[in-house]
Order: C-alpha cells, then sequence, then structure tokens
C-alpha cells in the first residue's frame, strides 16, 4: 500500500522535493515571522497590518541546539513508547535571519550538530495514519557543509 503525505500542520511549510517553511513578510519594514499565523507585524516599531505569506529560505545556520530529555506536551505527537529523546536545532535562516525551532533529521543527536553548520529543510514522517504518512519539517546537516572558522561548538 502506498502512502499519501500530507503536512502534519497544515499551511506552515509546502510539500514538494525542495521544501519551504511558509513565514509572513511584512511589506512596510521588511520584518519576516514564523509561523505563518501572525496576522500582523511584530516589529513594535511598525504598525503594519497587510503581511504576506512567503516561502522561507531552505538554508540556515545552527544557531543553537539540544536535546528534548523530557516529553513535550501536546500538540507534539508521541511516536515511540517509551519516549526517546531527540535533538533539537535553532537554525538561523539564510536570507531572513529568523531562528526556527525544528528536530534534527531522523538518526541525529547533538553529537551531529555544531553551532554554525549549515543546514536545510527537509520533510520526514512525524507519524502515520490511515495510510498517510503525516510529514513535519526538520534541519539536516548539508552534506560537505562545514562550520565557518572561529565559531566551532564542539569544544573537544
Ligand atoms: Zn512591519
Amino acid at each position: 500500500m502506498s502512502t499519501t503525505p500530507v503536512p502534519a500542520i497544515e499551511g506552515w511549510f509546502t510539500v514538494e522535493d525542495q521544501p519551504h517553511l511558509l513565514g509572513r513578510h511584512c511589506p512596510r519594514c521588511g520584518t519576516y515571522a514564523f509561523p505563518p499565523t501572525v496576522s500582523w507585524c511584530p516589529n513594535p516599531a511598525c504598525d503594519g497590518e497587510d503581511l504576506e505569506t512567503v516561502p522561507l529560505s531552505r538554508r540556515a545556520r545552527v544557531w543553537s541546539y539540544t536535546d528534548a530529555r523530557y516529553q513535550p506536551p501536546p500538540p507534539y505527537v508521541v511516536t515511540t513508547e517509551p519516549y526517546e529523546p531527540f535533538a533539537i536545532v535553532a537554525a538561523e535562516l539564510e536570507e531572513e535571519h529568523i531562528v526556527v525551532l525544528g528536530q534534527a533529521a531522523e538518526g541525529l543527536t547533538t553529537a551531529d550538530l555544531r553551532v554554525g553548520q549549515p543546514v536545510e529543510l527537509v520533510l520526514e514522517t512525524l507519524y502515520q495514519v490511515d495510510g498517510s504518512d503525516h510529514l513535519v519539517w526538520r534541519w539536516r546537516p548539508v552534506a560537505g557543509g562545514a562550520p565557518p572558522n572561529g565559531v566551532e561548538g564542539s569544544g573537544r
């Protein structure tokens, strides 16, 4: 049986080979925001209300990362029983320079991550219901990408 991929959260990202997060952009001051549920400009110095929904950069750099040692509350969906910790990445988007949280891609732990490391947006299956793969975005280190000089985060 083949599965039909659907977004686990409708309207937050595009489902395609080169997926994009969908953010909000204020044409008045240039501010970007994510998630796309914001209805007015988050810039306190701007009273823009006509935000447009735009695709955000697929590329980012690791701004910080951590281990989710405790099971997050709903709407997090429990996919492993017992709960297994996973790595969370705070990624600074290449163009917009806003920081977007997401899980690290399947199989990665904090040992695989470095501050400053280039990452890209990927879609992976969060859970399956009724033959549908419910997809979520995750951050995956770019193959061959090395952290820039001077911001090595490992301390080794
Ligand atoms: Zn604005």
